[in-house]
């Protein structure tokens, strides 16, 4: 589970910085690439990667400004001659759809794959064994989405050798304890799950917000996350202009990542206003905040390790 960051610049293109991109990597948890905004180019982006499109199973829009957008019908077409054969779901704000449909019937794109695309509103979005992805608004002017990713609990390992020494053979009593159910033996004995099973593993908790002004809601989403990408689209001392435009300021990013209590805070959508140089003092400044703070570059990998 990595946060593998395609485009990390805000409002247009820069060299050293593309629109926003970001693919949360779950190869090995279900061999998937979840998206969350696509901008411009990200499919030139991920030319230089090892990431593959036919992976992406799911892509989160956060708001429809053009610098989130204006490359997704081009990524979704390509996906269609890169392999891509499996179901693609789009979420985003209200118009996503218009704007997806648009853009393929205009230009006679008809993609190879069945694509769905889910206007999102507040509230839980998406939720299956493993994962539940939530939505709630931010202060952005548009309707613009933070989305909280949350990994389940998983059980433990089964503990066979365990079994084995208590004369247990292997058959389908090994999957009803490692679903958790208690067993009784034909001898009378009852078996316990929790005595055959190793530690829990705890899942873990990922927040990517889209474009916004200081809000609560972002605190609401980020709870306790493991880490949290928030926008730091101007430095510190600017608040008066980052409410103006709808945006955050590097301080405010690092407060709510205090307030939160997450582990990591990560802060992207740099206006290319701020050069190499600048990018330090904007992580010292929100450093002073919240000490785990690390700032986005494009191509730059994130590892979300587990508990
Ligand atoms: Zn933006
Ligand atoms: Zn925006």
């Amino acid at each position: 589970m990595e946060i593998f960051f395609l485009g990390t610049g805000a409002g247009l293109p820069a060299k050293l910085r593309n629109v926003t991109s970001i693919a949360l990597t779950l190869l090995e948890e279900r061999g998937a690439i979840w998206l969350f905004d696509v901008g411009e180019a990200t499919q030139h982006q991920i030319l230089h990667t090892n990431l593959k499109p036919r992976r992406i199973e799911k892509i989160f829009i956060t708001h429809l400004h053009g610098d989130h957008i204006y490359g997704l019908p081009g990524l979704l077409s390509s996906r269609s001659f890169q392999g891509g054969e499996s179901e693609v779901t789009v979420y985003g704000p209200k118009g996503i759809r218009e704007f997806i449909n648009i853009s393929l019937s205009i230009s006679q794109t008809f993609l190879k794959y069945p694509l769905k695309i889910v206007e999102v509103e507040e509230g839980i979005i998406f939720e299956d064994s493993g994962w539940i992805v939530e939505a709630r608004l931010l202060e952005h002017g548009i309707p613009s989405y933070g989305y909280r990713v949350i990994e389940k609990d998983r059980p433990g390992v089964l503990l066979a050798d365990k079994l084995a020494a208590a004369g247990v053979k292997p058959g389908p009593i090994y999957k009803k304890i490692k679903n958790g159910e208690a067993i009784c033996l034909e001898d009378g004995r009852i078996l316990n799950p929790n005595d055959f099973l190793g530690q829990p593993k705890k899942g873990r908790i990922v927040t990517i917000l889209g474009d916004t002004r200081y809000c609560d809601n972002a605190v609401y989403l980020a709870k306790d996350a493991d880490l949290l990408v928030h926008e730091a689209t101007f430095a510190k001392g600017e608040e008066n202009l980052a409410f103006e435009y709808y945006h955050s300021t590097t301080s405010q990013a690092a407060k709510i990542a205090l307030r939160a209590k997450v582990k990591q805070l990560c802060i992207t959508h740099i206006s290319a206003r701020y050069d190499r140089l600048a990018w330090r003092d904007l992580v010292a400044e929100a450093k002073e905040i919240f000490v785990n703070t690390d700032i986005s570059e494009d191509f730059k990998v994130v590892p979300i390790p587990s508990k």
